[in-house]
């Protein structure tokens, strides 16, 4: 059951391809826009073909009454990004006022800003935001070829003393340890990227003996460890077994098959919609950053929302009792 969002009618006002594969959308908004920070996100109103969704999207800095995102477009997925690339200006579209789960502390005297992909869609505003204020930063951004990484360019004339850009196609990978081996002790790293690239930088900070509350993070719930299959639960309890579809995630199958949940962020981060895992027959593709790692090797419970199981089958207890 998700708290309440501010919802409004927003009209398109510019649309321009910025990078193989992504898309900048500027919507004028009906009403106030309040003033928010780096690191905030707008949700929006979707249709994919099986029928409307909400898909979430970082906000770019943009003129006041303005929201800016940048979508990446997924040809393999249920379709949310895909509509928005259809959206042209003039079109119409149902949006959230912003809200920010991923703000900068501005506490620390140095930042480390670390992207990967469409990751750097928050860190740019936070990027841009420091600079204004004379803070020193540096921002190590990757990602999978020098073709699909927005901004990458103007970042690099902008700010050339503090971008560092990795392009995989010229055989470059950011060195997560070197970089934060050179973070002053008491910088903070903000990191927006694939789970993959979250988890080495997770791994590398606790290596460096880092304290986990000056490593700010979020990923967009859209990439895992193993490409969807279909899988099965078998709900305890419950005596009803669950197909989820490849293009299903395990709590959508679960609400539409009438399974009671509590939920909330649907991004693997608030931990509500849980579930315990009593057996399965194939590996679970953790995709939340609410479980510790020691908690998903341990393979007991896992977030409905993102996660799923690799494929096969799992007996589940939702903690429903009649
Ligand atoms: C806080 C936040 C901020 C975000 N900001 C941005 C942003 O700035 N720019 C941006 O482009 N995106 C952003 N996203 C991601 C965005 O909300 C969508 O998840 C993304 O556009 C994909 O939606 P989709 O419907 O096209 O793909 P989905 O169907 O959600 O699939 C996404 C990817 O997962 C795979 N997939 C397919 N089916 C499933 C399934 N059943 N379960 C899980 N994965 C599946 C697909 O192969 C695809 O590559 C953000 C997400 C969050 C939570």
């Amino acid at each position: 059951m998700r708290n309440k969002l501010d919802w409004r009618q927003a009209v398109v006002s510019h649309a321009e391809e910025i990078a193989d594969e992504v898309k900048l959308l500027e919507f004028a908004v009906e009403g106030n826009v309040p003033r928010f920070d780096p690191g905030s996100h707008s949700n929006f109103r979707v249709s994919l073909g099986s029928g409307e969704a909400i898909r979430t999207y970082s906000c770019l800095p943009a003129a006041p009454g303005h929201i800016r995102i940048a979508v990446k477009r997924h040809d393999n997925s249920r379709g949310g990004s895909r509509f928005m690339w259809t959206l042209e200006p003039g079109k119409t579209i149902a949006l959230t006022i912003p809200e920010n789960r991923f703000e900068l502390a501005w506490r620390a005297p140095y930042y480390l800003l670390m992207a990967g992909g469409i990751g750097i869609t928050p860190i740019y505003g936070m990027a841009l935001a420091l600079q204004q204020r004379g803070i020193p930063f540096r921002l190590v951004y990757g990602g999978r070829t020098r073709g699909v990484m927005a901004f990458a360019d103007g970042l690099e004339s902008q700010l050339p003393d503090q971008v560092v850009v990795h392009a995989g196609d010229a055989g470059q990978r950011i060195d997560v340890a070197a970089e934060i081996a050179n973070l002053p002790a008491d910088g903070e790293l903000y990191v927006c990227g694939p789970i993959a690239m979250l988890n080495s930088v997770k791994a590398a900070w606790q290596a460096a003996g880092r304290p986990m509350g000056r490593l700010r993070y979020e990923v967009f719930g859209d990439s895992g460890l193993y490409a969807e299959a279909p899988f099965q639960v078998a709900v305890q309890g419950l005596d009803r077994t669950v197909d989820v579809r490849a293009d299903q995630t395990l709590l959508e199958a679960l609400l539409g098959a009438g399974v009671e949940m509590i939920y909330d962020c649907q991004r693997g981060e608030c931990g509500l919609c849980a579930v315990e895992v009593i057996s399965h027959d194939a590996p679970i593709d953790h995709r939340d950053v609410f479980f510790s790692e020691a908690e998903k090797a341990d393979g007991k419970r896992m977030c409905a929302c993102v996660s799923r199981l690799a494929d096969g089958q799992a007996v589940i207890d939702v903690g429903y009792r009649a």
